[in-house]
């Protein structure tokens, strides 16, 4: 029995009217709120059972109209500036359906869709100025990119056997890294998973400018060493999610040039600010790093999923994860060559074709237009921050190093009004910042990613907050 439609010219029909219906949607994304919550009458559709009987492709796809698609975070809209998400671009979900459509298993083997990601890694090479021997791998996100530069940089540094006795071998040494406390949670995991735990992340303290502390950096590794532990790696963070900052690259680097030690930038979504002439000298340092991990549907508006990592030494890569196994034999002519493939460089075996987005969004917007659209972003967070300050009753917490501003409404307890001020703000659907705490104050925070995002977008923010924070807290602090 196959699966395929028996009638291929009524499916066709359906199969426009639902791409027709994902470009309305597209096209008119600002006319929707930026975000609303499910109504609790239409929680007992998602409690139905599992379906036995099969049921027609256009009932299937209204369901999806009634109950998904008015129903996501929202990172689409202009008005999203909550945490660090991408906006999405029509080509790239285009490519998508055609990446569905392939339906490639890009784990390896010989195929052109391994050369088109052969590609892409030549051209991050060239954008990171990394030496040809540099390997890379599409993977979900930066939380596994991160997770691999870790992998990496812990097998690189404890050598072949911690594959077959794994730490139980090492039972001699204690491993410890850096980042600085503005870190990503995900690197606090990353240590956890490669079986280091948490504890083997030592946070350095922040600069005024929510940079890494590198003159607090060298000390913590002088005294690791004298008490015995052996600093093996030393995280960078090319954008703070919080706020945005950047570590000093150069002199990171410098230190784990004369320590020793691995460099691993987490450029989750500040890497890709290289594309931009205005933003690259921002990431000076980057260019030394051991392994980069960096997302392209952040500011590079790729659709979910598209994460990147970069390591400077394609053996070091491989010798990580590449395993040998019978069924996975390497010719040198017909379908099985083209060794070595994507499965020898990352836990994945079987994996999606996500080159496929990214290379139609590079070729049809072009480097230098997503360089720009990433500037620009960070023009619309000084405008920002300008609004806020011309607003007596708005204060900015944190220096605007990017594209993320950090402010609250000026009141007595603040921390309790902005938290309220914020789940109401998100009810009104009219823009989505999120929040953080920093220095013990809680902090509106909004992260300008979404290429769609207008002055337009952030007056609506200011005024809304304004308005909000007026009738919580008329009285001023
Ligand atoms: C978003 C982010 C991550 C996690 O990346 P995912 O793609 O969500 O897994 C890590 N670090 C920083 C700085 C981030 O902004």
């Amino acid at each position: 029995m196959t699966l395929d439609p028996t009638d291929w010219t009524t499916f066709r029909q359906q199969a426009h009217v639902m791409l027709d219906d994902m470009l309305d949607y597209q096209q008119h994304l600002r006319q929707r709120p930026t975000w609303q919550p499910l109504p609790s009458a239409k929680h007992p559709f998602f409690h139905q059972a599992a379906p036995q009987d099969p049921q027609d492709l256009s009932q299937v796809h209204q369901e999806f109209l009634d109950y998904i698609l008015p129903y996501t975070i929202g990172n689409p809209h202009p008005g999203f500036m909550g945490w660090v998400h991408g906006g999405g671009t029509p080509v790239g979900m285009l490519a998508e359906m055609l990446a569905g459509g392939l339906n490639v298993n890009a784990g390896g083997r010989h195929q052109a869709p391994i050369q088109l990601e052969r590609q892409l890694l030549s051209w991050i090479r060239q954008w990171f100025e990394f030496p040809p021997q540099a390997s890379g791998l599409f993977v979900t996100g930066t939380s596994m990119a991160n997770l691999i530069g870790v992998w990496v940089a812990q097998r690189a540094r404890l050598g072949p056997s911690l594959r077959t006795q794994g730490l139980a071998g090492q039972t001699q040494r204690t491993l410890v890294a850096y980042a600085s406390a503005g870190a990503h949670g995900c690197i606090a995991q990353a240590l956890d998973l490669s079986g280091l735990g948490t504890q083997a992340l030592h946070l350095i303290p922040l600069n005024d400018q929510f940079q890494m502390d590198c003159g607090a950096l060298r000390a913590r590794i002088k005294a690791d060493r004298a008490a015995g532990l052996e600093p093996f790696l030393v995280v960078g963070t090319a954008g703070s999610v919080d706020v945005g900052a950047v570590d000093d690259l150069t002199e990171v680097a410098a230190i784990c040039a004369e320590e020793g030690l691995w460099f691993h930038v987490d450029g989750a979504f500040g890497a890709l600010g290289c594309l931009s002439p205005q933003l690259a000298p921002r990431f000076r340092g980057m260019q030394r790093a051991d392994s980069i991990a960096f997302d392209f549907h952040k500011w590079g508006q790729v659709p979910y999923d598209a994460g990147f990592i970069l390591v400077r030494e394609d053996t070091l890569q491989r010798q990580t994860f590449a395993t040998p196994a019978a069924y996975l034999r390497r010719d040198t002519r017909g379908a099985a060559a083209g060794s070595p493939w994507p499965c020898d460089y990352g836990p994945d075996l079987s994996r999606g074709f996500r080159a496929l987005k990214t290379w139609f969004t590079l070729k049809v917007y072009g480097t230098r237009a997503l360089g720009e659209m990433m500037a620009n972003t960070c023009a619309l967070a000084q405008q920002l921050g300008a609004l806020i300050s011309a607003q007596p009753r708005l204060e900015l917490l944190a220096p605007i190093a990017l594209n993320i501003v950090c402010f609250r409404f000026r009141c007595p307890d603040p921390n309790t009004v902005n938290a309220q001020l914020l789940i109401e703000l998100h009810e009104s659907g009219l823009a989505l910042p999120s929040s953080t705490t920093l220095k013990g104050q809680f902090a509106l925070r909004a992260a300008i990613v979404n290429h769609r995002t207008t002055l337009q977008d952030l007056e609506i923010l200011v005024a809304a907050v304004h308005r909000l924070g007026m009738k919580l807290a008329p009285e001023p602090d």
